[in-house]
This record gives structure tokens, sequence and C-alpha cells, in this order.
């Protein structure tokens, strides 16, 4: 059944990884996955990197996944640097191996560039394209809780999700928003705006001082101020600090559920003990409990 589907009946459960580098090993990725199909997923996502620097490992993980029989592979896919021939190609890739769900992005501009060098200047353009050309897919895009960074308002940020949905979107996946009370706002002002498509939201599990800083700030979202004093106060104890960020996700786990998502999505990190962790603390319980 289609994710989005699923969605529409219950609360879809599912992981972010990322592909290793193309010098590393693929193997202790494997092992996170099998990890992580204990807690049975519907879908595992696999990123995809800036330029499609990364591309061919993204193949490889959403292959794996796929012959595992364990949860559904949805690709990370973006506009940049991607010609349309290229896109077809790639497209037609991922279908031969069975993965028909994709999360539809524009991509982040890699550094001095200033457009996405590619056919589509924008995700709506890539989600028109994939409708029209490969209709087997199911198709997420992104929402942004927080507004994205380049929007110059709520307002502009909105009705460009509105044409994703109109260009034929299946579900929204969210941006890491810590802020629950944000995330309410946004769905209800969505949902006014004629957004009637489920919405996935995406959980940054808070395991290091210094990552968890880059990624909410470079995505520009806020750091409220219950973690905030959790930074302060641990910033130099990274096993307090750790301690104190898996109680604050569990927390952010009960309040995202209680405001009435379509799906939770745990941005994994790669790392399947610090999630079990976590998990098991938010009653979300894996087979080898
Ligand atoms: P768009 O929807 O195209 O929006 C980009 C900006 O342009 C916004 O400000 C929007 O308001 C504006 N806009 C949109 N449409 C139009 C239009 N038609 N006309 C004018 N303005 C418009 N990046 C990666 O490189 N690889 C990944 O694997 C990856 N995974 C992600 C997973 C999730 C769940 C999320 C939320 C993001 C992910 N990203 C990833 C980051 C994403 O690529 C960036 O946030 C990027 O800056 C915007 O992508 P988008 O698809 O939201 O773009």
């Amino acid at each position: 059944m289609k994710i989005s589907e699923i969605m529409k009946k219950r609360m879809s459960f599912s992981f972010e990884v990322f592909p290793p580098k193309t010098d590393q090993p693929m193997e202790p990725l494997l092992d996170t996955l099998e990890h992580l199909y204990t807690f049975r997923p519907d879908f595992i996502s696999c990123t995809y990197g800036a330029g499609g620097t990364n591309a061919g490992r993204n193949i490889e993980v959403c292959k794996a996944i796929k012959e595992s029989g364990k949860a559904t592979p949805v690709t990370h896919f973006t506009c940049i640097g991607n010609k349309k021939e290229n896109i077809k190609k790639s497209l037609q890739t991922y279908l031969d191996m069975g993965v028909d769900h994709i999360l539809a992005l524009r991509g982040d501009f890699p550094k001095g560039w200033e457009g996405t060098r590619g056919d589509f200047n924008y995700a709506n353009e890539l989600v028109t394209f994939i409708k029209e050309n490969f209709p087997e897919f199911c198709i997420a895009v992104a929402g942004n809780p927080e507004k994205h960074f380049q929007a110059a308002s709520f307002e502009e940020d909105i009705v460009h999700l509105r044409v994703k949905q109109d260009s034929g979107a299946d579900y929204i996946m969210t941006q890491l928003c810590h802020d629950v009370e944000q995330y309410e706002w946004w769905a209800e002002k969505i949902r006014k705006a004629g957004i009637s498509l489920p919405i996935d939201v995406g959980v940054m599990p808070v395991l290091s001082k210094d990552p968890i800083i880059r990624m909410t700030v470079s995505n520009g979202s806020a750091i409220p101020r219950e973690l905030a004093e959790i930074i302060g106060r641990y910033s130099d104890n990274p096993e307090d600090f750790k301690k104190a960020g898996k109680e604050y996700t569990v927390k952010q786990i009960y309040k995202f559920i209680n405001a009435g998502i379509n799906g939770l999505h745990i941005y994994s990190l790669n790392k399947w003990k610090d999630i079990t962790d976590i998990l098991n603390d938010a009653g979300i319980l894996n087979s080898n409990k």
C-alpha cells in the first residue's frame, strides 16, 4: 500500500538514513538498518547528496531496503544539477528496482551556486515532471513549519506548498522543527490555505551539542528555551548532554503524537543504539523487547 494511503488510515512510522561516503563500507549502515527494521517501520527514506554527489550510494541503500522486504524504501531526489534526461534515467532505475516512493526536492544550492543549474528551478516543477512521466511514484514534498529560510513570508511559502499539492504531491514531510506549538500553528494555517495532504513530521534526536545547533540553525529553525537550557547546562559534558537530549526528544515525540500528526519520521542519523533508547522510552517497542 502507498505510504500516503497508510497515513490516511493511521499514523505512519518511519526513519531517515543517509548513505555512506563513496570510500566508506556499506556494512555499518546495513547493520543499522537491521536494527531499525525491528521497529517494523512503514518506510525508511534515504537522503540524496547535493549535486547528486552520492547518488550511487543512495541507489545501493534503497536497493538494500527493498531487497530486505522489511520496509518500503523512499528515495530523496533533488533538482540540483539534474537535467531532464538524467532525471528520467534515474527515476527509471529506481522503478526497475521496485522503488516507487520519492521525496521530490529542489535541494540546497552548493556553495557558490545561485540556482539549481538543472532543468528545474523549484520542487513543484520536478513533481509535475514525475507525475507526467512516471505516474507510478508516490510523491512526498518538503514542508517548513518555521518557513523555508529563503521565502519572504509564511504566506508566500504556503502558496508554494499549495502549488506542490496541485502539481500532484501525495504527502508532506516536514523540516526539523523543535517547537511543537509553532508546528500546530503552521498545520492549521496550511489547512486554511486548502492544503489537505497528510503531514509526516520529522523529529531530530538531540544527541550532541554542535551538530544539533548546526542542523537547526542552518535550516532557519529556532532553538526553544528548553533546548537552549540543555545546551547551556551541559555544554562541557557530552554524556550528560546526550542523556538530557534523549529525554527532551522523548517528550517531543509525545507532544507531536498528541498534536495529531499523520506520520512520525525519525531522523535516525544512522545511530541505532541511541534511537532504540529514545523510542523504547517513548513507548515505541521493537521486536527485541
Ligand atoms: P522548493 O519547494 O522548491 O522551495 C524552495 C524555496 O523556493 C522556498 O523558499 C519556496 O517558498 C520557494 N518556491 C517554491 N516554489 C516556488 C515557485 N514556483 N516560484 C517561486 N518560489 C518558489 N536536501 C538535499 O540536498 N538532499 C536531501 O536528501 C534532502 N532531504 C530533505 C528531507 C526533508 C524531509 C526536508 C524537509 C528537506 C530535505 N532537504 C534535502 C533540504 C531541501 O533540499 C532544502 O530545504 C531546499 O532548500 C528546498 O527544497 P524544497 O524541496 O523545499 O524546495
